[in-house]
Protein backbone atom coordinates (compact mmCIF):
# COMPACT_ATOMS: atom_id res chain seq x y z
CA UNK A 1 0.00 0.00 0.00
CA UNK A 2 1.32 3.36 -1.24
CA UNK A 3 2.28 5.05 2.18
CA UNK A 4 0.74 8.43 0.76
CA UNK A 5 -3.27 6.38 0.55
CA UNK A 6 -2.99 6.03 3.95
CA UNK A 7 -5.52 7.59 5.94
CA UNK A 8 -5.91 8.43 9.78
CA UNK A 9 -7.83 5.93 11.85
CA UNK A 10 -11.33 7.16 13.10
CA UNK A 11 -10.88 10.50 13.91
CA UNK A 12 -7.16 10.98 14.74
CA UNK A 13 -5.64 14.07 13.37
CA UNK A 14 -2.02 13.18 13.93
CA UNK A 15 0.54 13.30 11.37
CA UNK A 16 4.26 13.72 10.57
CA UNK A 17 5.75 15.63 7.77
CA UNK A 18 9.07 15.10 6.28
CA UNK A 19 11.15 17.79 5.15
CA UNK A 20 14.74 18.59 4.20
CA UNK A 21 16.36 21.70 4.69
CA UNK A 22 19.06 23.19 2.06
CA UNK A 23 20.55 19.59 1.01
CA UNK A 24 22.09 20.05 4.98
CA UNK A 25 18.92 18.44 7.10
CA UNK A 26 16.75 15.91 7.30
CA UNK A 27 13.57 17.47 9.25
CA UNK A 28 10.65 15.79 10.73
CA UNK A 29 7.66 17.29 12.68
CA UNK A 30 4.98 15.67 14.55
CA UNK A 31 1.35 16.22 16.02
CA UNK A 32 0.36 13.75 18.28
CA UNK A 33 -2.32 15.14 21.03
CA UNK A 34 -5.09 12.74 19.68
CA UNK A 35 -2.37 9.58 19.80
CA UNK A 36 -1.23 10.45 22.94
CA UNK A 37 -4.71 10.93 24.21
CA UNK A 38 -5.82 7.23 22.80
CA UNK A 39 -2.38 5.79 24.95
CA UNK A 40 -3.68 7.58 28.36
CA UNK A 41 -7.36 6.41 27.63
CA UNK A 42 -6.20 2.74 27.06
CA UNK A 43 -3.72 2.23 29.94
CA UNK A 44 -5.47 5.10 32.44
CA UNK A 45 -2.03 6.77 32.73
CA UNK A 46 -1.46 9.33 35.32
CA UNK A 47 0.16 12.59 34.25
CA UNK A 48 3.91 11.74 34.33
CA UNK A 49 3.15 8.78 32.51
CA UNK A 50 1.01 10.76 29.93
CA UNK A 51 4.23 12.42 28.97
CA UNK A 52 6.60 9.65 29.50
CA UNK A 53 4.72 7.40 27.37
CA UNK A 54 3.72 9.98 25.16
CA UNK A 55 7.12 11.43 24.17
CA UNK A 56 8.55 7.82 23.62
CA UNK A 57 5.73 7.00 21.39
CA UNK A 58 6.33 10.84 19.42
CA UNK A 59 9.63 9.18 19.54
CA UNK A 60 9.14 6.01 17.95
CA UNK A 61 7.31 7.71 14.98
CA UNK A 62 9.66 10.32 14.32
CA UNK A 63 12.16 7.14 14.28
CA UNK A 64 9.72 5.65 12.26
CA UNK A 65 9.62 8.17 9.54
CA UNK A 66 12.67 6.62 7.76
CA UNK A 67 11.30 3.37 6.97
CA UNK A 68 10.21 2.61 2.85
CA UNK A 69 8.52 -0.55 3.52
CA UNK A 70 5.11 -1.60 5.61
CA UNK A 71 7.38 -4.66 7.35
CA UNK A 72 9.69 -2.47 9.11
CA UNK A 73 9.15 -1.53 12.86
CA UNK A 74 11.04 -0.09 15.28
CA UNK A 75 11.00 -0.84 19.37
CA UNK A 76 11.95 1.21 22.38
CA UNK A 77 12.59 0.21 25.48
CA UNK A 78 13.08 2.85 28.78
CA UNK A 79 14.93 0.07 31.15
CA UNK A 80 15.62 2.76 33.86
CA UNK A 81 15.33 2.28 37.95
CA UNK A 82 12.48 4.79 38.19
CA UNK A 83 8.42 3.15 38.92
CA UNK A 84 7.49 4.68 35.46
CA UNK A 85 10.21 1.64 33.83
CA UNK A 86 10.20 -0.26 31.66
CA UNK A 87 8.38 1.97 28.79
CA UNK A 88 7.99 0.59 25.67
CA UNK A 89 6.97 2.02 22.56
CA UNK A 90 6.65 0.65 18.66
CA UNK A 91 6.20 2.44 15.88
CA UNK A 92 5.74 1.07 12.12
CA UNK A 93 6.01 2.90 9.31
CA UNK A 94 2.23 3.37 8.90
CA UNK A 95 3.35 5.17 11.26
CA UNK A 96 0.89 3.27 13.86
CA UNK A 97 2.11 3.57 17.43
CA UNK A 98 1.74 1.54 20.29
CA UNK A 99 3.23 0.80 23.76
CA UNK A 100 3.15 0.69 27.51
CA UNK A 101 4.85 1.26 30.77
CA UNK A 102 4.78 -0.20 34.35
CA UNK A 103 2.64 1.37 37.08
CA UNK A 104 0.90 3.80 34.43
CA UNK A 105 -0.89 5.44 37.60
CA UNK A 106 2.03 6.56 39.16
CA UNK A 107 2.34 9.85 39.84
CA UNK A 108 5.79 11.61 41.06
CA UNK A 109 5.74 15.28 42.38
CA UNK A 110 6.91 18.13 39.85
CA UNK A 111 10.67 18.24 38.94
CA UNK A 112 12.43 21.80 40.21
CA UNK A 113 11.36 23.52 37.02
CA UNK A 114 7.56 22.81 37.81
CA UNK A 115 7.29 20.15 35.07
CA UNK A 116 6.07 16.67 34.89
CA UNK A 117 9.36 14.57 35.87
CA UNK A 118 9.53 12.36 33.11
CA UNK A 119 12.98 11.86 34.08
CA UNK A 120 12.58 10.75 37.11
CA UNK A 121 10.12 8.41 36.31
CA UNK A 122 12.27 7.24 33.83
CA UNK A 123 14.99 6.88 36.30
CA UNK A 124 19.19 5.23 35.00
CA UNK A 125 19.35 2.74 33.43
CA UNK A 126 19.88 1.88 29.51
CA UNK A 127 17.70 2.75 26.47
CA UNK A 128 17.49 -0.98 23.94
CA UNK A 129 16.58 0.14 20.57
CA UNK A 130 15.66 -2.88 17.88
CA UNK A 131 14.82 -2.02 14.36
CA UNK A 132 12.89 -5.01 12.54
CA UNK A 133 12.35 -5.88 8.78
CA UNK A 134 10.66 -9.19 7.83
CA UNK A 135 13.01 -11.43 6.67
CA UNK A 136 16.45 -9.79 7.72
CA UNK A 137 18.34 -9.98 11.41
CA UNK A 138 17.19 -6.78 13.69
CA UNK A 139 19.59 -4.14 14.53
CA UNK A 140 19.85 -3.75 18.30
CA UNK A 141 21.20 -0.47 19.90
CA UNK A 142 21.96 0.08 23.44
CA UNK A 143 22.86 2.76 24.91
CA UNK A 144 22.86 4.44 28.73
CA UNK A 145 19.89 6.54 29.37
CA UNK A 146 21.29 10.18 29.99
CA UNK A 147 18.16 12.25 31.09
CA UNK A 148 15.49 10.07 31.16
CA UNK A 149 13.90 12.86 29.13
CA UNK A 150 13.00 11.07 26.02
CA UNK A 151 14.45 13.38 23.25
CA UNK A 152 17.36 13.66 24.86
CA UNK A 153 17.85 10.18 24.87
CA UNK A 154 16.66 9.07 21.21
CA UNK A 155 19.74 12.13 20.09
CA UNK A 156 21.85 10.72 22.04
CA UNK A 157 21.05 7.01 20.86
CA UNK A 158 21.41 8.56 17.16
CA UNK A 159 24.84 10.50 17.45
CA UNK A 160 26.45 7.63 19.00
CA UNK A 161 24.66 4.36 17.65
CA UNK A 162 23.82 5.38 13.99
CA UNK A 163 26.31 7.97 14.04
CA UNK A 164 23.96 10.52 12.69
CA UNK A 165 24.39 14.10 14.64
CA UNK A 166 20.62 14.65 15.32
CA UNK A 167 18.86 16.83 17.65
CA UNK A 168 15.23 15.70 19.24
CA UNK A 169 12.46 17.75 20.80
CA UNK A 170 9.65 16.07 22.41
CA UNK A 171 6.95 17.82 24.24
CA UNK A 172 3.51 16.68 26.05
CA UNK A 173 1.06 18.64 27.76
CA UNK A 174 -1.03 17.66 30.12
CA UNK A 175 -4.27 19.32 31.66
CA UNK A 176 -5.27 19.93 35.46
CA UNK A 177 -8.19 16.96 34.57
CA UNK A 178 -5.41 14.31 32.96
CA UNK A 179 -6.31 14.73 29.57
CA UNK A 180 -3.84 15.72 27.08
CA UNK A 181 -3.72 19.40 25.89
CA UNK A 182 -1.25 18.95 23.07
CA UNK A 183 1.76 16.66 22.25
CA UNK A 184 4.05 17.26 19.15
CA UNK A 185 8.25 16.68 18.48
CA UNK A 186 11.00 17.24 15.89
CA UNK A 187 13.71 15.69 14.58
CA UNK A 188 16.50 17.70 12.69
CA UNK A 189 19.77 15.18 11.45
CA UNK A 190 22.68 16.16 9.99
CA UNK A 191 23.59 15.34 6.41
CA UNK A 192 27.00 15.20 5.29
CA UNK A 193 27.69 18.32 4.06
CA UNK A 194 26.62 20.54 6.76
CA UNK A 195 29.35 22.82 8.04
CA UNK A 196 29.72 23.45 11.29
CA UNK A 197 28.56 27.13 11.09
CA UNK A 198 25.36 25.59 9.22
CA UNK A 199 24.80 23.27 12.60
CA UNK A 200 25.57 26.56 15.38
CA UNK A 201 22.80 28.39 12.97
CA UNK A 202 20.47 25.85 13.86
CA UNK A 203 21.64 25.07 17.20
CA UNK A 204 20.61 28.85 17.76
CA UNK A 205 17.31 28.66 16.66
CA UNK A 206 16.62 25.31 18.49
CA UNK A 207 17.71 27.28 21.65
CA UNK A 208 15.14 30.04 20.84
CA UNK A 209 12.26 27.33 20.17
CA UNK A 210 11.22 27.20 23.89
CA UNK A 211 8.72 24.21 24.79
CA UNK A 212 7.36 22.53 21.70
CA UNK A 213 4.31 21.43 23.84
CA UNK A 214 3.33 24.73 24.62
CA UNK A 215 3.93 25.70 20.83
CA UNK A 216 1.60 23.20 19.87
CA UNK A 217 -1.15 24.36 22.48
CA UNK A 218 -0.60 27.72 20.85
CA UNK A 219 -1.70 26.14 17.52
CA UNK A 220 1.32 25.40 16.11
CA UNK A 221 1.31 22.68 13.37
CA UNK A 222 4.22 20.51 12.26
CA UNK A 223 4.52 22.49 9.22
CA UNK A 224 4.60 26.14 11.29
CA UNK A 225 7.10 24.80 13.59
CA UNK A 226 9.83 24.04 10.62
CA UNK A 227 8.69 27.22 8.78
CA UNK A 228 10.06 29.03 11.91
CA UNK A 229 13.19 26.72 11.87
CA UNK A 230 13.78 26.46 8.48
CA UNK A 231 12.00 29.43 6.11
CA UNK A 232 12.91 28.11 3.28
CA UNK A 233 12.87 23.73 3.92
CA UNK A 234 11.20 21.48 1.39
CA UNK A 235 8.18 18.88 2.37
CA UNK A 236 9.07 15.95 0.95
CA UNK A 237 6.29 13.35 2.54
CA UNK A 238 3.59 13.39 4.87
CA UNK A 239 2.31 10.42 6.87
CA UNK A 240 -0.77 10.07 9.21
CA UNK A 241 0.10 9.06 12.66
CA UNK A 242 -2.49 6.98 15.35
CA UNK A 243 -2.32 5.13 18.52
CA UNK A 244 -3.18 1.05 16.81
CA UNK A 245 -2.61 -2.25 17.53
CA UNK A 246 -2.25 -5.48 15.52
CA UNK A 247 -3.20 -7.49 18.15
CA UNK A 248 -6.56 -9.60 18.03
CA UNK A 249 -8.52 -12.57 19.45
CA UNK A 250 -7.11 -15.23 16.94
CA UNK A 251 -3.45 -13.65 17.94
CA UNK A 252 -4.27 -14.95 21.75
CA UNK A 253 -5.88 -18.05 20.47
CA UNK A 254 -2.70 -19.44 18.91
CA UNK A 255 -0.64 -18.02 21.98
CA UNK A 256 -2.91 -20.17 24.28
CA UNK A 257 -2.75 -23.37 22.11
CA UNK A 258 1.72 -22.91 21.77
CA UNK A 259 1.22 -23.65 25.37
CA UNK A 260 0.49 -26.80 25.14
CA UNK A 261 -1.70 -29.68 26.77
CA UNK A 262 -1.29 -29.63 30.32
CA UNK A 263 -1.53 -25.80 30.92
CA UNK A 264 -4.49 -25.88 29.30
CA UNK A 265 -6.10 -28.67 30.71
CA UNK A 266 -5.03 -26.49 34.17
CA UNK A 267 -6.33 -23.29 33.10
CA UNK A 268 -9.65 -25.59 31.86
CA UNK A 269 -9.69 -27.35 35.25
CA UNK A 270 -10.21 -24.30 37.35
CA UNK A 271 -14.03 -23.80 35.29
CA UNK A 272 -13.98 -20.15 34.85
CA UNK A 273 -13.67 -17.93 31.22
CA UNK A 274 -9.67 -17.17 30.46
CA UNK A 275 -9.25 -13.69 30.46
CA UNK A 276 -5.70 -12.84 28.07
CA UNK A 277 -4.80 -8.62 27.96
CA UNK A 278 -2.70 -7.24 25.28
CA UNK A 279 0.44 -5.06 27.30
CA UNK A 280 0.56 -2.67 24.17
CA UNK A 281 -2.93 -1.68 24.02
CA UNK A 282 -4.30 -2.94 27.39
CA UNK A 283 -7.47 -5.03 25.39
CA UNK A 284 -9.27 -7.90 26.81
CA UNK A 285 -9.79 -11.14 24.88
CA UNK A 286 -12.45 -13.25 27.03
CA UNK A 287 -12.11 -17.41 26.28
CA UNK A 288 -15.14 -19.43 27.36
CA UNK A 289 -14.91 -22.73 28.32
CA UNK A 290 -16.22 -24.31 25.25
CA UNK A 291 -13.73 -21.97 23.53
CA UNK A 292 -10.96 -23.54 25.62
CA UNK A 293 -11.75 -27.06 24.45
CA UNK A 294 -11.59 -25.83 21.11
CA UNK A 295 -7.52 -25.04 21.72
CA UNK A 296 -7.31 -27.76 23.61
CA UNK A 297 -8.30 -30.11 20.70
CA UNK A 298 -5.93 -27.90 18.34
CA UNK A 299 -2.91 -28.28 20.84
CA UNK A 300 -3.53 -32.13 20.64
CA UNK A 301 -3.75 -32.37 17.10
ZN1 LIG B 1 -3.04 -4.82 21.51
Amino acid sequence: MAISKLRNDGDCMDYLVIGMAYGKFRLVAISGKDTVNKARQKHNLSHTASAALGRALLGASLLASSFKSDTERILLQFRGDGPLSPILALADNGVHVRGYCENPEAELPLNKLGKLDVGGGVGAGMLYIIREKDGSEPYRGTVPIQTGEIGDDIAYYLHSSEQIPSAVGLGVLVDGNGSVRSAGGLLVQVMPGATDEDISVVEESLTKLGSISHRFDQGETPESLLDTLFPQWIELERRPVSFKCDCSKDRFARGLVSLGHDELTDLIEKGETVETVCRFCNEKYLFTLPEMEKLLKQAEE
